[in-house]
């Protein structure tokens, strides 16, 4: 039956998480530092307004670009936290997760052969979704030494006259890294004389440690150039409601609005009055989400060095990149055998892309006590590898 696979399709690789995390399913006792989701129950408040919603029999389509109510708290949300306005009639758009935004707004930009660069390492769905729209993705690496930012100089040299579309994404999926207003600058000013686009996707935006996230679309020039992505999943721990949005210049929207209209109609009603219920009522439940990860996070990456790990500072999200190439295996090797013989699962670099190779992903959105247990043995197992 292979014959009738769109060859696009039929030569994507499944997740490189995805496969790995299959051999874990097959595993007893397992600590995993594997997957991308927080470990807290969506706040019951939030809940209660989806049962609400059912009980009220609100189980019809919503307005294709999603509910006014919710549009409008999106907006207000982001004018108050990050200092970016959007017109909710037509700069926002409700979406089934941030998952179907960055799917749409690749889909809208990109025409045959346009090359889209990536900063990597970087979150797994660019790359296959720029091929799957026609696309060609440009990797540009950036380095732990730089705390894993974008710099002007490997942008600029990335550029070609096909280049057509840059995605961001800071804080950054894997490595925890973050741009400052100060960082943003120099990028804006290569993005504006390339005449490039910016998808931006922001998903870990409330999760910051120090210095408060700085939307790209907030830079001065930069709000007509970018398509912001956001969701729910992870500052309100909301992955199963499939949630999210992307806001941007109406022109850019409309056309997004177009593709949703046509695959997916509107995102989940019920989710959506739970999301108005999170910006509405949840922003201190999520505050204190977000303190319990600044305490795990400290754990983990002193925990890394005292193995003797170089392990940068991450800023942001819920992952900390461990480099194990003192090791000397690669991170295959070392996440393959680090399962087997330490019972403990976490992703290994390669699968993000350029400069991930010699490092390891761990999320610490688990209990103190696993990643104690977990550093613990991986501790032991560096240390039988000397
Ligand atoms: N962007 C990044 C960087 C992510 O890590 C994820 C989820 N792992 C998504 C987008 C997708 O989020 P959602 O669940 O809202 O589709």
């Amino acid at each position: 039956m292979k014959d009738f696979l769109n060859p696009a399709v039929r030569d994507i690789k499944p997740s490189g998480i995805r496969r790995f995390f299959d051999l874990v399913s097959t595993r007893k006792d397992v600590i995993t530092l594997g997957v991308g989701e927080p470990d807290f129950v969506t706040p019951w408040h939030v809940r209660e307004a989806a049962v609400m919603s059912l009980e009220r029999g609100k189980t019809q389509y919503s307005s294709n670009a999603g509910m006014p109510e919710l549009r409008d708290a999106i907006g207000t949300y982001l004018d108050s936290s990050f200092q970016v306005e959007y017109n909710p009639a037509d700069e926002i758009l409700v979406t089934v997760g941030g998952s179907e935004a960055i799917d749409l707004a690749l889909r809208t930009l990109i025409s045959p052969g346009d090359e889209i660069l990536i900063p990597e390492p970087c979150y797994i769905s660019y790359s296959p979704i720029t091929v799957l729209s026609g696309g060609v993705s440009v990797g540009i690496e950036t380095f732990a030494k730089d705390q894993f930012k974008l710099t002007a100089e490997s942008l600029r040299k990335s550029i070609t006259p096909k280049s057509k579309v840059l995605i961001l994404c800071y804080p950054s999926n894997p490595t925890g890294g973050i741009m400052t207003y100060e960082d943003w600058l120099p990028i804006a000013k290569v993005v504006e004389e390339n005449d490039l686009i910016v998808i931006s996707d922001e998903i870990y935006a409330e999760l910051t440690y120090g210095s408060k996230h700085v939307s790209f679309a907030a830079i001065p020039g930069m709000k007509d150039r970018t398509i912001l992505v956001s969701g729910f999943a992870k500052a309100f721990a909301m992955t199963g409601w499939r949630i999210g949005y992307a806001c941007g210049h109406s022109d850019i929207i409309s056309a997004m609005l177009k593709i949703h209209q046509y695959t997916v109609m509107c995102a989940p009603v019920m989710s959506q009055y739970a999301a108005i219920e999170a910006l509405t009522n949840g922003l201190e439940e999520k505050d204190k989400m977000i303190e319990s990860y600044n305490q795990r996070r400290r754990l983990v990456v002193q925990g890394f060095r005292e193995i003797g790990l170089q392990c940068h500072e991450p800023q942001g999200a819920f992952y900390a990149f461990p480099s194990i190439a003192s090791t000397g295996l690669t991170s295959e090797q070392f996440a393959q055998r680090l399962l087997e013989e330490a019972n403990v699962a976490a992703v290994p670099g390669d699968v993000f892309g350029l400069g991930g190779e010699g490092h390891l992903r761990c999320s610490y959105a688990t209990s103190v006590a696993s990643l104690t247990e977990a550093i613990d043995r991986i501790g032991n197992f560096v240390h039988k590898l000397k």
